[in-house]
């Protein structure tokens, strides 16, 4: 019996040896399972943030084509102003497009556009953003990204010295010749209600149209503002009304700007709403106003 009991116990140990030696054999392997992935999860810990700074598709095709498209302005002097004999564009905005192409690492293409046509282009994908003497608005930020923005300016009017018309109030019953697309016939209506010249019954900051609007002024639209310099030498208009800024070209000899500045114009890049370009565009602006360059562009640019 004794002998049995020992076999028996024998037995048993080997077999508690071999569960023993399974386990242990297990439990490695088990390890050596996790390891990898442990340490695959810590390798990989440094690389997340780059994760989370993932390039947005919009950004990572405007890198691909190796092409930053640019709406810019091609007749405002100081901010997009394209030389008619050498085809250089030069300005605020030009320069402010060039290190947002330099920030992508991609070359810069730029496509003059209107107040009429910078929104269909950017709609469209034509261009990836403008950078267009183009005004925040909260109804435009209902459909495009704005940056900070860069440059403020105002609304003035510009006439023919013959006219006589000198300031606001002899404006009055003056036909205005404006951009389509543009802020500038809105804007001049509130400035004739604030200063008292007309009542503003009827005036709805929403629905306000220049094309109906007969109050104090009635306006005529155009396309493009050499046609609106045209049209005040031919008399069709009595005024043109729009940013100082984009008056200044047209301001010659026997013209003059009435004794009226108004309605702040805050100009930032747009972008299409929600777009990665929107934040890189944003980045560079508040770089660039923090660092002072911003402010050194428009000393360079005149425009201080
Ligand atoms: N800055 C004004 C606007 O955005 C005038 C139009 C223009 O920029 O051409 O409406």
């Amino acid at each position: 019996m004794k002998k049995r009991h020992i076999a028996l116990l024998v037995v048993l140990a080997m077999l508690m040896g071999l569960l023993a030696a399974c386990g242990a054999g297990e439990a490695p392997a088990e390890e050596t399972a996790e390891q990898p992935e442990a340490q695959a999860a810590e390798t990989e810990t440094p690389d997340a943030p780059e994760a989370t700074e993932e390039v947005a598709a919009d950004v990572q095709a405007v890198i691909d084509r190796g092409v930053l498209r640019v709406g810019v302005k091609n007749a405002v002097v100081g901010f997009g102003y394209e030389d008619p004999l050498t085809g250089e564009y030069s300005g605020l905005e030009i320069e402010l497009a060039k290190a947002l192409a330099e920030k992508l690492g991609v070359d810069v293409e730029f496509t003059a556009v209107t107040a009429a046509t910078r929104t269909e282009l950017l709609d469209s994908g034509d261009i990836d953003c403008v950078l267009a003497t183009f005004t925040i608005t909260d109804e435009r930020r209902e459909s495009w990204d704005f940056t900070t923005p860069y440059y403020t300016d105002h609304v003035t009017v510009l006439v023919e010295d013959a006219s006589g018309i000198t300031d606001l109030e002899s404006l009055v019953g003056a036909t205005v010749g404006v951009s389509s697309g543009s802020t500038s016939a809105k804007s001049l209506v509130k400035a004739l209600i604030e200063a008292g010249l007309i009542s503003g019954d009827g005036f709805d900051e929403e629905t306000f149209d220049p094309a109906t609007w007969t109050d104090g002024v009635s306006f005529r639209q155009y396309d493009d503002y050499p046609t609106i310099s045209t049209a005040l030498s031919a008399g069709e208009v009595d005024a043109f009304c729009v940013d100082k800024s984009i008056l200044a070209i047209y301001r010659t000899e026997g013209r003059s700007y009435i004794d009226a500045e108004f309605a702040p114009q805050e100009y930032g890049i747009a972008t299409t709403k929600d777009s990665g370009m929107s934040a890189v565009a944003e980045e560079l602006v508040s770089d660039l106003l923090a660092d002072g360059t911003i402010s050194a562009l428009i000393a360079d640019n005149g425009l201080d």
